[in-house]
This record gives C-alpha cells, sequence and structure tokens, in this order.
C-alpha cells in the first residue's frame, strides 16, 4: 500500500520504528526533555517570534481550531472567516457555536481569494481578527498569504493561520507574515500518526488570550502554558506521537526546512506536468504543493472508477472528491515521504488504467 493522500500521509521509516516501540512513562524529566525540545524546534520551523508558546493538544486538528477560537476570542470580537471549502466552513460552524461575532468571505470554487472579496463582504463591519486555512485541503487552493497578512495589518488585528496541511509544502514566517497564531497537526506535512494537534501562539495574542475566560476544560491554554513551561501537559498526551515528532523535527532541522518545502514543490511540479501529459487536468486557481486535484475532462475517464482500481489493483491510495465531483476529479497528495519515482509509479497505473 501507498498512500497519496493529504494525511494520514506515507510515513518515514525512523519515525515508524518509534512507533512500533513500547510506550513511555510520561511524568519524568526525559519525557519534560523530549517536550521542550520539540516546542523548540517547532518554533524554529515556523519561525516564530520571541515571546511565542507552543500548546500540545491531545485531538485532532480540528480540536486546535476549536480550541483556538474560544481561548482567543469572545463575544467582543468580531472575526473574517474565509469560507472557501470545508475546512473554512467549519471555523465557521465553529464561531457559530461559540457565539463569536463573524463575517463571512465566500470564495467562489474556480476563482482565487483577492482583496476586493474581503472589502465587501466586510464592508461597515469592524473586525478584531481574521481566520483562514491558508490551504483550503477540500480543493486544493493556496490563498495568498502577503495579500492577508497586508489586510491585517493595514487593520491592525489579528492574523489567525490554519496551516495544518500547508506546512512543510509551502513556506510561512511567523515573523515576515505577521501571524499571531499558527495551528499543525501531526498527520499531514509531519507524517505522523493523527492525535497530536499543536498551535504556536505569538506575543500578541497570547497576552490577549491569558487575560480571557475559556469555557473549556480540556482544551484550556491557560493549564496546557502552565504545565508546558516545565515540558509537560495537564492531561496524557499522546506519548508516541510526541517522540515522533521530536525524531523527525530534528531530521527536519538537519535537512533545513526551506530545503524539504523545495522538494515538495519539485516533486508537484513534476506531477502537474505528467498529469497534463496523460491528457488530464488541475485547476488555474494558485495550488499548495501539497496536493493537486486531478481533473478527468469529459471523454478521457471517470475519476471515481480510476480511483477505485488504483487501491484495488495497485494499492494506490488517493482521496476521492466528494459529491457531484466524485467522477469527474480526485486529488493526489504530496506531503510525507515521496519522490519523483513514486509519480512515475502512481502516473504509470493511471495510464493502465486508462488504457493508454
Ligand atoms: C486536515 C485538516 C484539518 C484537521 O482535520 P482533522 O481531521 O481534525 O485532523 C484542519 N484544517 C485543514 C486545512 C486540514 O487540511
Amino acid at each position: 500500500m501507498k498512500l497519496f493522500t493529504v494525511g494520514p500521509v506515507e510515513m518515514f521509516k525512523e519515525q515508524m520504528e518509534i512507533g512500533g516501540k513500547q510506550v513511555p512513562y510520561f511524568r519524568n524529566q526525559a519525557f519534560s526533555d523530549v517536550v521542550l525540545r520539540c516546542m523548540e524546534l517547532l518554533k524554529k520551523a515556523v519561525d516564530a517570534p520571541s515571546g511565542s508558546e507552543a500548546i500540545f493538544l491531545t485531538c485532532s486538528g480540528t480540536g486546535a481550531m476549536e480550541s483556538t477560537i474560544i481561548n482567543c476570542f469572545n463575544e467582543n470580537d468580531h472575526l473574517i472567516v474565509i469560507d472557501g471549502g470545508s475546512f473554512g466552513h467549519r471555523f465557521l460552524e465553529i464561531c457559530q457555536l461559540h457565539k463569536i461575532p463573524h463575517t463571512v468571505v465566500n470564495v467562489p470554487d474556480d476563482q482565487d481569494l483577492t482583496r476586493e472579496m474581503i472589502d465587501k463582504a466586510c464592508e461597515g463591519v469592524t473586525p478584531t481578527g481574521l481566520i483562514v486555512n491558508i490551504h483550503e485541503t477540500s480543493k486544493g487552493k493556496l490563498y495568498d498569504k502577503k495579500m492577508l497578512s497586508d489586510y491585517c495589518k493595514e487593520k491592525g488585528i489579528y492574523f489567525v493561520v490554519d496551516d495544518i496541511s500547508s506546512f512543510l509544502a509551502d513556506p510561512i514566517s511567523m515573523k515576515e507574515d505577521g501571524i499571531d497564531l499558527i495551528i499543525l497537526s501531526s498527520q499531514k506535512g509531519l507524517a505522523l500518526a493523527p492525535g497530536l494537534a499543536m498551535i504556536i501562539v505569538g506575543p500578541k495574542l497570547l497576552a490577549k488570550s491569558l487575560a480571557m475566560e475559556t469555557k473549556s476544560f480540556y482544551l484550556d491554554f491557560k493549564s496546557h502554558l502552565k504545565n508546558g513551561e516545565r515540558g509537560q501537559t495537564p492531561f496524557t498526551p499522546s506519548v508516541r506521537v510526541i517522540h515522533e515528532l521530536k525524531n523527525r523535527l530534528e531530521m527536519l532541522d538537519i535537512m533545513g526546512v526551506n530545503n524539504v518545502i523545495r522538494n515538495t514543490e519539485e516533486i508537484a511540479k513534476d506531477f502537474r506536468k505528467k498529469v497534463k501529459e496523460l491528457g488530464l487536468d488541475y485547476p488555474k486557481f494558485a495550488l499548495s504543493n501539497a496536493e493537486t486535484p486531478v481533473i478527468f475532462p469529459e471523454g478521457t475517464a471517470d475519476a471515481y472508477e480510476v480511483f477505485k482500481k488504483l487501491d484495488s489493483e495497485y494499492g494506490f491510495v488517493v482521496n476521492p472528491s466528494g459529491g457531484e465531483l466524485a467522477s469527474k476529479q480526485f486529488r493526489v497528495g504530496h506531503i510525507g515521504n515521496h519522490s519523483i519515482e513514486d509519480n512515475d509509479l502512481l502516473i504509470n497505473a493511471m495510464k493502465e488504467i486508462m488504457g493508454k
């Protein structure tokens, strides 16, 4: 089996070996040292400004999305929510549930997000923050980070980024992009088992959050920050995944995060070139290096049939698209343990299935 999905993704053997071992005890200095090292390397990987803190939550990425909203914002705030697909829509639902005032910017499926779309949706609104999934994974759409960052600076509002599926695929810097908080999750570009979500919060939003009351016991930043000072978590963390994380971050630190991103970019570009050669296509909007939505034009093949045969006959798993798009496209992930040779394996399998 080989995963060409966006999460969980194909893992590296070093972290799989850790996953095969006895889970060690964690209320001791040895584990504290592991956590503290992870925090330090993670902050470095996202170029966090000084005074930033890392928070490790034992939940999937959505838990960190909800935790961020309830720890950083309340009824006195007004959030701009970019809704261009199912992950953006999730932020909207979280705001609705927790009664956080918000304005939605809808992004049409075939278009890039523009400043004009935001200005139009936010006419007469005084926002305090903007929250975005920088790569809307359900569409493969990468938003313009510079435009969003400039907008937030101009308005003097908090800039919150869910970077879960874009981390290690597209460049990001909290300092340069003026990001106040970044959300990450173990099962995407980090290529670890699911179960660990990470939040890196910059000094400005950290101060705001510490002054707020949070109506959640498990997801409260304050208890995590307090325990985090000594490298611990308030509750039993995903110990095994944190050990995998330390190993992965140390490998990344040696390779250089920018080199890893460049490698993912090369793989994505190579795959897209080969997709065109097969007579297939991909969207015109800006794409993340993390994945390619593969479009099957009229008269080529049924995307859902190809998806099924890739799995049953070759053991290659790609992400099917939902609803009416299912027979017209599927999505191929480039994050995790992948190479140009893997692209060739997948493309050749698609070629054989399509009878070319
Ligand atoms: C995968 C993903 C998440 C998290 O999803 P979970 O299933 O909760 O881990 C959040 N945002 C984006 C953009 C994602 O791609």
